[in-house]
């Protein structure tokens, strides 16, 4: 038999050239779908990438969140202590707080049993239920309160594991989950439960089997599950960390439309290898003869599949740009979201050092003693929250006038002026002059725009005015920033605390009807100054003063006109004497004066001039005159008249006496041995006092 390709050469070639073209197609077939398998497992493995990174970075800003909200809850809880008192000023004093973090829907105070005891807006939160019966002290507790919201509740004192009361901050859900990227799905899970997700009312409900899984290789605690995977849908996990442990964010990646490409590509490349092997197949089952027979330069094959080949590698490498230009799109959104992550973690960073700033601040501004103390604090907290700034401390003063207490950063001010030289304090809101046709304080020394004045206002009160200029790096263009009104606010409570114990401290120690210091005082400032003279060697003189009858005075013009002259001789004295001696009302119409430094001689000049003084005084009220008022004097010197201070004031007491008994309106020196004295320049002394 003959070999039938010899018959028909011209088939055989024709049937080995379509063979060797179907085994080189698919073989490209094959190459290119691998390829596109291969960008479409790559896009996968990026878009995994950058979505892992952005669940880290969208945890690590919940993280933030939840640390800036726990730590501003535990300032509310310790700054307020007085809402059970006063409600509504509460709900004031929250709605503000309110207007401060505007991240969150409300705040709330509430006590042991979740009864709201005040809150910024109308409470909606079913507290009973969802707060727990024991807790820790100062740990947060997550609430969720379906798809809406969450809340974080903070007790504000827990004894024994028992909260005494609640503060607790309701956050939406969008605050939480700040990203929305390519479609990407979060959830979030607190205590074994989604508490919740972000689009709401995705497929990552509790019934969700991929859900159960995850959470079921979650529940062991012993595993750490970064990934779940169910079909071609994944689930990814990064954990919140620090405050609140048991909280993972979840995301479900927008993978599936590359996991079809990618299984499309790997099936299509299955099958054309499998064609380009069966075709190779044929191809050599024919052998070499029929290869030989081929007339390759006529047909000039070699070339030509060398074209196809080019042709084919060329389109490939365009398909190849193509995926990649549509990957970049890809990868650019997720590069702006984590832009703005970034960005939103920048403000986050300054706002959580801003808060703890002020949080130190509350805490030094609670043990200030006196104004000096809190103008400095204040003047230092201002430019650490704002470096570069400048500002004043201007407080309001009895006179009714505004005084300046403080200023710093270059900033001049009148040094007393009328409230209304300042626009805050006659609107009693912030007062933010920001451009040039803005109305400038008449306080500022300088015209200048581009500064804020702040009213401090406490328990209704306004105590003075907190001004900020130069808020360089805060632009006040952007408006009040909230740290100025959380500084003025602060200022505002403590200026109060300190006035209220001021107020005290003077009531402890004056006079109600004169104003000078009354005898407690004086009884501790004689035990003081003795100490002192002792250690120094120095003297004290005293003055015992007795106002001439003073019965018969009241007899002829009232009660009233004698309280006058008693208030009149308060500031008489206070007037006549040095700075650093102590005015005292003893008693009734008797006053003592202690001069810390003075010997007997310096003390009698002092009590001459104080006796010559309301001797030539006129005293009246309300337009009555009242004729003459005299006094009597006696004066003793420490240790020159005993080696007590109770036995000075008991000679001078004597000397008193004497002066009485000598005719009044004198001065008489006590005598420190023997009763024998000068003879008065008016009249003669009896035993032992001279005038
Ligand atoms: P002498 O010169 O001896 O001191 O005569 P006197 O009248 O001042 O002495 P006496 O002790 O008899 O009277 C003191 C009077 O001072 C009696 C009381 O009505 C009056 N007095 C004491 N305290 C006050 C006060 O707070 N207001 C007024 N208006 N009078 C007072
Ligand atoms: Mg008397
Ligand atoms: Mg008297």
């Amino acid at each position: 038999m003959k070999n039938p390709a010899a018959y028909y050469p011209h088939r055989r070639s024709w049937r080995s050239i379509l063979l060797a073209m179907l085994t080189s197609v698919s073989l490209l077939l094959a190459h290119s779908s691998w390829r596109a398998y291969e960008a479409a497992r790559d896009e996968i493995f990026r878009t995994e990438a950058g979505m892992v990174r952005l669940a880290d970075s969208v945890a690590a800003s919940q993280q933030a969140l939840l640390d800036r909200t726990t730590q501003q809850l535990r300032i509310l809880g310790g700054i307020y202590l007085s809402e059970n008192n006063n409600p509504a000023a509460c709900n004031r004093f929250l709605a503000r707080q309110l207007g401060i973090f505007p991240a969150f829907d409300n705040l709330v105070f509430a006590d042991a049993n979740g009864a709201v005891t005040c809150s910024a807006h109308a409470n909606t939160i079913p507290l009973p239920a969802l707060l727990p019966d024991t807790t820790s002290p100062d740990k947060p507790l997550l609430l969720s309160m379906g798809s809406d919201g969450l809340a974080l509740a903070l007790p504000r004192k827990a004894i024994k594991g028992l909260a005494k009361s609640w503060v607790i901050a309701v956050l939406p859900v969008a605050t939480f989950f700040q990203v929305n990227s390519q479609d990407a799905v979060f959830g979030l899970v607190h205590d074994g439960g989604l508490v919740a997700e972000y689009p709401a009312n995705n497929a990552r409900e509790n019934r969700n089997p991929l859900f159960i899984r995850f959470m079921q290789a979650l529940r062991p605690a012993t595993a750490t599950p970064l990934a779940t995977q169910d079909g071609t849908d994944w689930l990814y996990a990064a954990q919140v960390k620090g405050s609140a442990k048991e909280l993972w964010l979840l995301v479900r990646l927008p993978t599936d439309a590359a996991t079809v490409q990618m299984m499309r590509m790997a099936t299509l490349m299955v099958m054309a290898l499998a064609l380009a092997w069966l075709s190779l197949w044929a191809l050599c089952s024919q052998g070499t003869a029929y290869l030989a027979a081929i007339n390759w330069r006529r047909f000039d094959l070699a070339a030509k599949v060398g074209h196809a080949v080019a042709t084919l590698h060329k389109r490939l490498r365009q398909i190849q740009w193509n995926k990649a230009q549509r990957f970049e799109g890809g990868n650019t959104e997720l590069r702006v979201a984590y832009q703005k992550l970034k960005h939103s973690f920048a403000d986050e960073t300054e706002r959580m050092r801003q808060i703890t700033l002020l949080d130190e601040l509350s805490q030094a501004l609670q043990g200030c003693i006196n104004s000096a103390e809190l103008t400095e604090l204040v003047a230092r907290s201002a430019v650490a929250l704002f470096p570069g700034s400048s500002g004043a401390l201007l407080l309001n003063a009895a006179s009714d006038m505004v005084e300046l207490h403080h200023a710093w950063g270059g900033s001049t001010h009148q040094e007393a002026f009328p409230p209304q030289d300042c626009w805050a304090l006659r609107i009693g809101h912030p007062y933010h002059a920001q451009q040039e046709g803005a109305m400038p304080c008449a306080h500022l020394r300088e015209t200048h725009v581009d500064y804020i004045c702040l009213p401090l206002i406490a328990n209704g009160e306004i105590l003075g005015v907190l001004h900020l200029s130069r808020l360089d790096g805060n632009p006040i263009e952007a408006g009040i920033p909230w740290a100025a009104e959380s500084i003025a606010e602060r200022t505002a409570i403590a200026i109060s605390v300190i006035r209220r114990a001021e107020q005290l401290q003077i009531r402890a120690t004056r006079d109600a009807l004169t104003g000078i210091y009354n005898r407690r005082f004086m009884e501790e400032a004689l035990a003081i100054e003795q100490s002192r003279a002792e250690r120094r060697g120095s003297s004290i003189g005293l003055m015992m003063m007795d106002v001439d009858y003073f019965k018969r005075f009241n007899d002829t013009f009232g009660h009233d006109a004698g309280d006058a002259v008693l208030r009149g001789i308060g500031r008489l004295l206070s007037r006549t004497i040095r700075e650093g001696d102590m005015p005292c009302r003893y008693g009734g119409e008797e006053f003592a004066v202690i001069l810390p430094g003075a010997d007997l001689a310096d003390t009698r000049q002092r009590a001459e001039a104080i006796r010559t003084a309301i001797e030539r005084w006129k005293p009246q009220d309300e337009g009555h005159a009242f004729g003459q008022v005299t006094v009597s004097i006696g004066i003793a010197a420490l240790p020159l008249n005993g080696n007590s201070w109770q036995a000075a004031l008991k000679v001078a007491d004597k000397a008193l006496y004497a002066a009485k008994r000598g005719g009044r309106n004198q001065v008489a020196t006590g005598q420190a041995t023997g009763m024998l004295g000068q003879p008065s320049a008016r009249e003669p002394f009896p035993d032992g006092y001279s005038s």
